[in-house]
């Protein structure tokens, strides 16, 4: 740690002034925070941060010295009288523990100004930097209740953040370091969609990519942690890809068991995969089952997570960096890449990915300064999985809504509340704005709180929707949208017809879409469409193979038979997943090629195929490796 700390201390005096008066340096996790009693020379000089961040690599904090801090009902005023009024300012705290206010608005760029000097003001006058966060479009618990709980641990956090400091810039032994060794272990979602969870290993480093779990699965869920030979306290890092539960929806219980370590992943996914995990919490609690791990367990994850860019490169151990990329999947969805060991090998995870047109994301990142080994996903690597195009589908969908809705009857679509549900409601809206549509559109409440966090990160989205948000019309708060009506009036509304209802689960594995599902199965007039993947052993998949009669339960303890008589169709091309085609047209495009594939993220067969079939065409090593392999890097 010493060296490195002197190193980078020697690197900011030899870039600043005296007259800038640092009064201390502190290393926050990957980041580094200059205290000083003179911010004023800091904006004078713009390009001290800006240059301190390109030599240091890192991402640099500049904060008032404590004895600069005035009193906060006093400066709470001050930055009232200084913000301008559309701004829309929510809420104003301050972060004793950062020497930050929170500033939480409807319009960030006014709470900045003008190349920043609304932001300088606050400083100059109060002495507190400001932290400008952006209010949802809608109201969101989850969002408002992280926010508040980050606030109330920051002075728990900056000790969590000096820890990681400390770890990531801590010094290796001699002899170990050179032996260079590099491997991977299966740990889970190898030949199977679910419970996806890899380890990353070098002599000095053991990093965590992803730990989820099977929501299809009831006997098998979780990963083979089991199988770990090293105490927890060990592991330098999980990396989230996003917040998908078969990716998130296991790492509380690495907090239960003990970990206390970082989580590093874009805000949009620590914020997402929170509101997921307590979902399914609640959802195991109403089916009388017992969760693996508690909202406590969730809460304390959260102190841990440290918000990543995409393309933001950040040491996360001596011998490794990692960048986000975006992988255009769900909000925050991230490729990762790791640069281990001074470039000795460059990874990239794939994670689940779209490499295809879709109506939320920007075309995910196909370059990366180097690669040596690809894990790629392959949930559609089957030689059957050619999709519709994107315009078919959505053609498709708007007509069979159509018919059903003439035909006073209902529609069901089930969706994985967070993604899917999105870009369903983007198809449904821009149909609705071109007078296709005009039957009311039901939302359930994770689907609603999902979109309401997508609008506070605008940035994450594609431009056309990024600037509807940012002109407060966002199409998730558009008229075509209702709340979704309390259990006791369902069947009122379904007994009027013409509703279109979305509601999460995806796959009917519990929640509201499984509710509704039962309400609206027997009657011939009603129609369910699947959009999205159906995992092996859901009941989605189970009715897309046209069974046409189900036990159901019917109250203390009984069991009833459920009669399918509902059209039960499917659409495909709205998945957030690449198909045959975009998955060997993605590995065709990469820069630079890879030298090695490993595939995972899909059934059995699939895998095995699509592995040989890259191995032919492209003739490169590529293998599909079992849950538990260890495979060797380097
Ligand atoms: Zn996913
Ligand atoms: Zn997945």
């Amino acid at each position: 740690m010493d060296n490195a700390v002197k190193q980078i201390k020697e690197i900011i005096e030899k870039n600043l002034p005296s007259e800038v008066e640092i009064t201390s340096i502190e290393l926050e996790g990957p980041e580094v925070a200059i205290y000083t009693k003179n911010p004023r020379s800091f904006f004078e000089n713009e390009n001290y941060v800006a240059k301190l961040a390109y030599e240091l690599k890192k991402r640099v904090n500049v904060r008032s010295d404590k004895s600069l801090l005035i009193n906060q009902e006093e400066a709470k005023k001050i930055v009232e009288g200084i913000v301008p009024q559309d701004a829309g300012i929510r809420e104003i705290y301050f972060d004793e523990a950062f020497s930050e206010v929170v500033i939480e608005a409807m319009k960030p760029g006014l709470v900045i100004g003008k190349s920043g000097s609304t932001s300088k003001e606050i400083i100059l006058k109060t002495g507190w930097v400001p932290n400008i966060l952006r209010a949802p479009t809608s109201d969101s618990n989850t969002l408002r209740g992280i926010r508040h709980h980050l606030h109330k641990y920051s002075a728990e956090r900056r000790k969590i953040l000096q820890a990681t400091a400390k770890h990531i810039y801590r010094e290796l032994p001699e002899q170990l370091n050179n032996r260079g060794w590099i491997k991977l272990d299966a740990l889970g979602g190898f030949r199977e969609v679910g419970r996806s969870c890899v380890l990353i290993a070098t002599a000095n480093t053991k990093v965590m990519l992803d730990c989820g779990i099977n929501v299809a699965s009831n006997d098998d869920p979780y990963p083979y942690l089991d199988s770990l030979n090293f105490p927890l306290s060990e592991l330098d890092a999980v990396i989230i890809s996003h917040a998908h539960l078969d990716h998130s929806g296991f790492l509380p219980y690495l907090f239960k068991l003990g970990y206390r370590g970082p989580v590093y992943c874009t805000a949009p996914t620590r914020d997402l995969m929170t509101l997921l995990q307590f979902d399914s919490i609640d959802v195991l609690v109403k089916e009388g089952r017992t969760p693996p791990y508690s909202e406590a367990d969730v809460k304390e994850m959260v102190k841990y997570c440290i918000p990543r860019d995409y393309r933001e490169v950040t040491d996360i151990a001596p011998d490794m960096r990692l960048t986000l990329h975006n992988a255009a999947h769900i909000l925050g969805s991230a490729s990762v890449h790791l640069h281990i060991g001074e470039g000795a090998h460059n990874f990239v995870y794939s994670a689940d990915m779209k490499y295809g047109f879709t109506r939320l994301f920007d075309n995910l990142d196909m370059h990366y300064p180097r690669l040596e080994t690809l894990l790629i996903e392959s949930t559609y690597g089957g030689r059957n999985d050619i999709h519709p195009l994107r315009q078919e589908s959505e053609e498709r969908i708007v007509k069979i809504i159509r018919e059903t809705v003439l035909n006073k009857g209902n529609v069901l679509i089930p969706v994985f509340a967070v993604g899917r549900g999105q870009e369903i409601m983007l198809v449904l809206e821009d149909a609705y704005r071109r007078g296709m549509l005009e039957a009311k559109v039901y939302i359930d409440g994770m689907t609603k709180e999902a979109s309401a966090i997508h609008t506070a990160y605008p940035e994450y989205l594609r431009n056309t929707v990024q600037r509807r948000v940012l002109q407060n019309d966002s199409p998730f708060t558009s008229q075509l949208f209702q709340v979704a009506p309390e259990a006791s009036e369902r069947a009122a509304l379904l007994a009027e017809g013409g509703a279109i209802i979305v509601a999460s689960s995806g796959m009917l594995t519990g929640g509201p879409s499984l509710r509704y599902f039962y309400q609206m199965a027997e009657d011939p007039k009603n129609c369910m469409i699947f959009v999205g993947y159906q995992g092996e052993g859901a009941l989605g998949r189970k009715l897309q193979g046209g069974i046409k009669m189900l036990p159901v339960p019917a109250g203390n303890g009984r069991v009833k038979a459920l009669n399918v008589n509902m059209r039960v169709e499917t659409v495909e091309g709205f998945s957030g997943h690449s198909d045959r085609l975009q998955l060997m047209n993605y590995i065709r495009m990469l820069k630079p090629m890879p030298k090695r594939i490993l595939v995972d993220h899909g059934e059995k067969e699939t895998t095995i195929d699509f592995s040989r079939s890259v191995a032919m065409k492209f003739r490169i090593n590529t293998t599909a490796p079992r849950n538990l392999d260890s495979v060797r890097l380097r």
